[in-house]
């Protein structure tokens, strides 16, 4: 029962382009609370698990030599309704589709930089948390 719980990562592009505080900014003001977030990095193999359920489509290796190329800051959130609620905020997966307020729309480049990942159900939301965050590192 995680309903108001969702995961996102910053990814390597916007930590590179020096936008986590203000990602974040818009995140705390949208009324999500941070329970988790870490700097860390993925290797190509990490990506490639995390990944796993596109492995048949024509963009995932270059999605996981992306998400694997620098620092990236998973977070776990929280509100009510998170995992919608953050979809939302993040906009589409095509930053030149995602509506003007959204994250994409603000600092995605192009549909594989597209500046943050968010959870698209509670279940994956709980096992991508499990993925990179021990219960002792979550508030
Ligand atoms: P999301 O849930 O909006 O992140 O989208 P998906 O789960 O469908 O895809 C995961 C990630 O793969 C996206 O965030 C993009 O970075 C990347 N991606 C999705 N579709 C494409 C595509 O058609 N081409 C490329 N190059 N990357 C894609």
């Amino acid at each position: 029962m995680i309903g108001n719980k969702t995961f996102a990562i910053i990814k390597p592009s916007a930590v590179k382009d020096n936008h986590i505080g203000e990602i974040t900014a818009m995140i705390e003001k949208k009324g999500f609370r941070v329970n988790a977030m870490k700097l860390t990095k993925m290797s190509f193999d990490d990506a490639s698990k995390f990944y796993n359920v596109h492995k048949d489509k024509p963009f995932y290796n270059d999605l996981c030599k992306y998400m694997s190329a620098g620092p990236i800051m998973p977070l776990i959130l929280s509100k009510e309704n998170a995992v919608k609620s953050f979809r939302n905020l993040i906009g589409a997966t095509n930053p030149a589709e995602a509506q003007e307020g959204t994250i994409r729309h603000k600092f995605g480049k192009s549909i594989d930089e597209n500046a943050i990942h968010g959870s698209d159900s509670d279940e994956n939301a709980a096992n991508e948390m499990d993925f990179f965050f021990t219960k002792n590192e979550i508030f």
